[in-house]
């Protein structure tokens, strides 16, 4: 798709596409599902062989958290699609005699998905495939920084979707600017506060509802675990969550842990043990863990820990290799609260613990700063679950696994405060790209002498 002017001439002729009602068949929105579903399928290894080449991503991650998360989406979409779109019956009160009501959703019109590069098929597909079950039409941005991947996207999208409705623009910070002059019925964004910010700016110029799905510090908090299973569980748990999550580049990675001084080197020394266990005495030679996505990321990564005192904290890893990428599982305890590296999100492999005197405090340690996308909480303790859910605010509260909450359709995924607003994922998905209309059917049966002017204090009195 080429930019302005012909630009704009394609969004025309999309919205007139849109306004053929062609969109809003469900046996349209059922072939496009169909055809994803397609893409994905028949394009397995293509899409596999693109995460490797943007991502270093391995196979069994690129399944697990992008094409067989998809596929399930797709199966409940197609499967769930008649009932989604159909109205459901609202209660009236009984005063309302012979009336009946109901909530229909109806398509927005011309939607823009603008997406980022670690999980680039699953944070530009799962919102893709609620866009079109709601029967609009969609123009998706990926980004720039996963360059196989967007253009994998770009070729199955023109090869197995209706391309009236469906486009991709391939592009970076000024093509997306372009994409933001326009006139959309909706943007749905992932990516950072910071650019999240500027699509929020430009929407409202044509008042234009925004779904921002950003990121944050997500905490990991680690009670004092008294079996050895549990803390091993814990251990193996975070590490996935951290390291085996895109090497620690996603928006719910584990950020930072949050442990009783008491317990904090029984769990390091443990880390250290399941670290080598799961990626070997030279992790990069493992083809496990994925490489940070370009040598901007990697410098930012690097200057993390230029800080001496947060060298000095470093207890485990710390080795990098500019050339391949490649950043070693790093841990370090108790870094400067002030340092960058306890202030910024980090996506990557590195991952501060941070020691309170008790385990409790770590709410008030959260509460201090914006809040999270997710919060994990690795207890058995009832009551610090019920404190972890009543006294914090984050998108989402995990306890005892990390990154779990992302695949349940059944979950609303998304942010609050800085992290973001707005949700998506399963139905879910489908209501973000609908307008819920409220519809009121009265009968002509019945009426009332009162409810009609000229009023008086005896119709007041009824
Ligand atoms: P980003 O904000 O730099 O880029 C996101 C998108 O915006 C890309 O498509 C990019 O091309 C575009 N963009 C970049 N700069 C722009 C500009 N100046 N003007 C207009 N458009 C611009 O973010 P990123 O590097 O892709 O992703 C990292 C951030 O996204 C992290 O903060 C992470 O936590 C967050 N994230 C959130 C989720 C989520 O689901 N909540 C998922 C993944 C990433």
């Amino acid at each position: 798709m080429a930019m302005m002017p012909a630009l704009e001439r394609d969004l025309n002729n999309m919205s007139e596409y849109y306004e053929s009602g062609k969109t809003k068949d469900a046996s349209w929105r059922e072939s496009q599902l169909k055809g994803l579903r397609s893409f994905i399928m028949e394009k397995q290894d293509h899409i596999m062989n693109a995460l490797m080449q943007d991502l270093g991503k391995h196979q069994l991650e690129a399944f697990r958290d992008e094409i067989g998360t998809l596929i399930k989406t797709l199966n409940l979409a197609l499967k769930s699609l008649k009932d989604w779109m159909s109205g459901k019956k609202a209660k009236l009160p009984q005063i309302a005699l012979l009336t009946s009501a109901e909530i229909v959703p109806e398509p927005l019109g011309l939607v823009l998905i603008i997406s980022s590069w670690n999980f680039p098929f699953g944070l530009s597909l799962e919102p893709l495939i609620g866009a079109v079950a709601a029967g609009n039409v969609a123009v998706l941005k990926p980004s720039e920084l996963s360059p196989a991947c967007s253009s994998l996207l770009a070729s199955g999208i023109a090869t197995y979707l209706d391309n009236n409705a469906i486009k991709v623009v391939q592009g970076g910070p000024e093509e997306t600017q372009q994409l933001l002059q326009q006139r959309w019925d909706k943007i749905f964004f992932t990516g950072s506060a910071r650019v999240g910010r500027i699509v929020m700016s430009a929407a409202v110029k044509h008042l234009t509802p925004v779904t921002l799905e950003l990121g944050g510090k997500c905490p990991a908090v680690v009670d004092s675990l008294s079996s050895s299973w549990d803390i091993g569980t814990t251990v193996k748990r975070i590490i996935v969550g951290k390291f085996g999550t895109c090497a620690g580049q996603a928006c719910i990675s584990i950020d930072y842990v949050l442990v009783e001084k008491g317990y904090c080197s029984k769990l390091v020394e443990l880390m250290k043990v399941w670290i080598k266990k799961m990626y070997g005495d030279n992790p990069q030679r493992s083809k496990t863990i994925a490489r940070i996505v370009n040598k901007h990321h990697f410098s930012r990564l690097k200057s993390l820990l230029d800080d001496k005192m947060v060298k000095q904290s470093v207890v485990y890893g710390g080795s990098m290799d500019e050339e391949n990428l490649f950043i070693e599982p790093t841990i370090l305890v108790n870094p400067p609260l002030e340092a960058a590296i306890m202030s910024e999100e980090i996506f990557g492999p590195l991952l501060p613990i941070i020691t309170v005197e008790k385990i409790e405090e770590s709410i008030k340690f959260i509460n201090c700063r914006p809040k999270p996308l997710a919060i994990y909480a690795f207890t058995k303790n009832q009551t610090l679950q019920r404190r972890m859910i009543s006294e914090t605010s984050s998108g989402s509260v995990t306890f005892n696994d990390a990154i779990l909450q992302y695949a349940a359709d059944s979950l609303p995924f998304g942010g609050v405060g800085e992290s973001g607003f707005g949700m998506y994922h399963g139905k879910f998905s489908f209501d973000t790209f609908s307008h819920q209309k409220a519809v009121v059917r009265r009968s002509f049966l019945t009426d009332f002498w009162y409810r009609y002017p000229p009023w008086t204090l005896n119709k007041l009195q009824l």
